[in-house]
């Protein structure tokens, strides 16, 4: 981050512009809003500027600026779009004491101006450093269309009842009490009614706030998807904003636990002390802990929560204590890794079934049916089959698998640091190590990459 955002107080205090065209002109728009006393200096104002400052919302100078002018200013912005001009007039405004913008100079601003989406009090500020003014100009219309255009009277409303409000207890009950008015009873009651309606709801959701009993707690087992943030479901993005406590396996990107309410508590299950892994049994104990006091309790799993993810002990332990939840599905690292190659998991054809198979289960490396898997043409995910690959291809080759069959390891998938590994039963092991991989991968039996298959294809044509 080469510039911090953060909001400057500038209500009854100076603001200096230099300039009289159009760049002053967008530049004054956003100023006008603001509760600073604003000056310009400019030898030939636009007429705007000339009726603005007819009509008493600034003060206007028809003359070049002078050392001395921007005294006592907080900002100040050079926007004559001339570059010997603004030159000047900044190092004057930076003698005088005042923070230097340049119009459309970055390198020689001391500070910049963002986006603004303006709800105010409620303020976005959207900044790309300058790298971006399109992606800027895109979020902001994003936020635009989004954020209800009574935001600002409904937080001006908030902001007067806080005191009020202040009766309910500190924590969950108090926050219910505010998404309550914000998102749902508050925008409600200005499009009925106005203002004074928004008032007697206010009263009328805190009375009934105050009286609703203790939420019971709940557990929800979310899938989180293999990594990228974009493939989590509605469902999962809804529950992460609403949740109490954050209960997260190793698997779950730091990305996707941005998303989580602020005020979350994170847990990572995946980790406790120096690495070692928490028992299932601690974690079981952990969600129980935690449901039990009320709290709404998202237990976070990568990928999809009901493949390998020892979903049905945690939910015999949550219901031995009573507490509801329920499931929220997710992308299982099967469907991205075959995504990432172009691959379906069935073709007609090819194969009318898919495995998903474990490399190691609680006795050590698993066992499979391997004559069925030997046969041409089957396909199998194998998940945690890393340390396994050499006794998985040993088994195979037992029972009559073909060495040249296509296997493609991926690992990260979906991430930015996403790898694919295509190989042959025969050189699993072998390829395997030398890729040194230390992500999570998955190795799928019987599939290689589309576009490797292509080239294969294309070879053998070659030879023939
Ligand atoms: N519930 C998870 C699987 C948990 S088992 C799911 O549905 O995806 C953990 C194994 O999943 C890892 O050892 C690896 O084989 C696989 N895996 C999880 N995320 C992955 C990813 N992003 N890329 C490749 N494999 C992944």
């Amino acid at each position: 981050m080469k510039h911090f955002p953060i909001f400057v107080a500038v209500e009854g205090r100076r603001i200096v512009l230099s300039g009289g065209g159009e760049a002053a002109l967008a530049k004054l728009r956003l100023l006008l809003k603001t509760e600073a006393h604003v000056t310009v200096f400019a030898p030939e104002p636009a007429p705007e500027i000339v009726q603005w400052a007819a009509a008493g919302r600034l003060r206007l100078q028809q003359r070049a600026m002078q050392p001395g002018d921007a005294l006592c200013a907080v900002l100040f912005y050079a926007a004559d779009e001339d570059t010997a001009e603004d030159a000047r007039t900044s190092a004057i405004a930076r003698a005088d004491g005042a923070l230097v913008n340049i119009v459309d100079n970055l390198e020689d601003s001391q500070f910049i101006t963002p986006a603004i989406v303006d709800r105010d009090p409620v303020t976005v500020a959207i900044g790309t450093e300058g790298a971006a003014p399109v992606l800027a100009r895109a979020i902001k219309s994003d936020l635009e269309a989004r954020l209800p255009a009574t935001l600002g009277p409904l937080a001006r409303l908030g902001k007067a009842f806080r005191k009020a409000a202040d009766v309910l207890p500190m924590g969950r009950r108090r926050r219910d009490f505010w998404a309550d008015y914000y998102f749902n009873a508050g925008p409600r009651a200005m499009d009925q009614g106005g203002e004074e309606q928004v008032k007697t709801t206010l009263r009328a959701i805190l009375d009934q706030h105050l009286n609703a009993q203790e939420r019971d707690g709940h557990v929800a087992f979310v899938g989180a998807g293999p990594g990228d943030p974009d493939l989590l479901t509605l469902k999962a993005r809804k529950a992460l904003d609403t949740a109490d406590v954050v209960i997260h396996d190793r698997l779950v990107t730091p990305a996707i636990l941005e998303l989580a309410r602020r005020e979350a508590i994170l847990i990572d299950a995946g980790k406790e002390g120096f690495g070692a892994s928490m028992s299932q049994d601690a974690i079981n104990a952990l969600i129980v802990e935690h449901a039990a006091t009320g709290a709404q309790v998202v237990r976070l799993k990568g990928g999809d929560p009901t493949v390998f993810g020892r979903l049905d002990e945690e939910i015999e332990a949550v219901t031995a204590a009573g507490i509801a939840w329920h499931v929220v599905p997710g992308i299982t690292a099967a469907s991205a890794s075959v995504a990432s190659i172009g691959q379906s998991l069935t073709q007609r054809g090819r194969n009318a079934s898919v495995r998903f198979l474990t490399g190691h289960d609680m006795k050590g490396f698993a066992d499979h049916d391997w004559s069925a898997l030997a046969r041409p043409g089957e396909v199998a995910a194998i998940y945690m089959g890393k340390k396994s690959a050499r006794f998985i291809q040993g088994r195979l080759i037992m029972h009559g698998a073909d060495r040249a069959t296509p296997v493609t390891v991926i690992e990260n998938a979906s991430r930015p640091d996403q790898r694919i590994l295509a190989t042959t039963l025969d050189r699993l092991p072998t390829d395997l190590a030398e890729a040194a991989i230390t992500g999570p991968a998955l190795t799928f039996l019987g599939l290689a990459p589309r576009a490797a298959e292509a080239q294969i294809a294309q070879s053998q044509q070659e030879l023939a």
